[in-house]
């Protein structure tokens, strides 16, 4: 027998997340889940779908073609920050960056670093986010992830089909669990600390808005770019459940005027 290329799927793929934002053509949904079932990912979220019975449509199911076990599994959120919640390091997918959102870096790079995060602690989830097939990712949701990667294309026309790029990502996701040994980081990362969650951090960040009008530092009628900035520094910063803690006994103080 000739030696197949094909290798059994790495463990920590089942804690890699793709969500879809509000996307539109069943079809996608389907041609989405096989592009992921063929790299060995199963986790597929949907954000406010146009249809809210899209995974169960024979359109989505006629591109699945036989990968209908990640449809079966399709989980929908009514919001982004529910369905990224969960994750460590979320990673935001789009041809363009966006004011005040990460810096872009290619997908192998953002693959990497995915698998560095899922290495470092056994409860860690990723999640990698798509926009919707005519308006892509808005600004918002670009400045909700820690990290953003596009996939350098021409620049003349930049845009992929949406689970093209799913394919795209789903093969670099792939390649980089692959180059890194099970239960080991991959070459030259170091297991880290645990991180805190997408959850964890965006509760600071409310917390952090509500303390900075208090002590008026931030004026809601004049926001300006308070929030966003911090909000990329707070993700940038990839903290961890402690440093989160600490941050919201500062803010606490700082609400309640004064020393305890
Ligand atoms: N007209 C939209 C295109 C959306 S394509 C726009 O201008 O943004 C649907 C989704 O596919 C995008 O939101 C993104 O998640 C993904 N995508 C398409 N081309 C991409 C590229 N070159 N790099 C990264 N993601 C891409």
């Amino acid at each position: 027998m000739p030696r197949s290329l094909h290798a059994g799927d790495p463990a920590p793929l089942a804690r890699v997340a793709f969500v879809l934002v509000g996307t539109s053509h069943p079809g996608n949904v389907g041609a989405a889940a096989r592009a992921m079932r063929t790299m060995g990912l199963i986790d597929l979220r949907l954000v406010a779908p146009r249809f809210d019975d899209v995974a169960e449509r024979p359109e989505a199911r006629a591109f699945a073609s036989g990968a209908t076990g990640v449809l079966d599994g399709v989980r929908r959120f009514g919001t982004l920050a529910e369905a990224i919640g969960d994750a460590a390091l979320t990673v935001a997918v789009s041809a363009e960056p966006r004011e005040f959102g990460p810096e872009p870096a290619p997908p192998e790079v953002c693959a990497a670093d995915a698998m560095a995060v899922l290495a470092a602690d056994p409860g860690h989830r990723v999640a990698f986010v798509f926009g919707a097939e005519r308006t892509g990712l808005s600004i918002d949701e670009v400045q909700a992830c820690g990290r953003l990667t596009s996939i350098p294309a021409s620049p003349t026309y930049s845009s992929l089909n949406l689970a093209q790029a799913v394919q795209v990502l789903a093969y670099c996701v792939r390649r980089a669990a692959l180059a890194a040994p099970e239960g080991a980081p991959a070459p030259g990362a170091r297991p880290g600390p645990r991180l805190a969650d997408q959850r964890a951090v965006a509760g600071l960040l409310e917390h952090g808005e509500r303390a900075l009008q208090t002590i008026g530092f931030l004026d809601p009628r004049h926001p300006k770019k308070l929030l966003p900035r911090l909000r990329r520094l707070l993700l940038r910063a990839r903290l961890r459940p402690e440093e989160v803690d600490l941050l919201r006994g500062v803010l606490k103080l700082m609400e309640r005027g004064g020393p305890r």
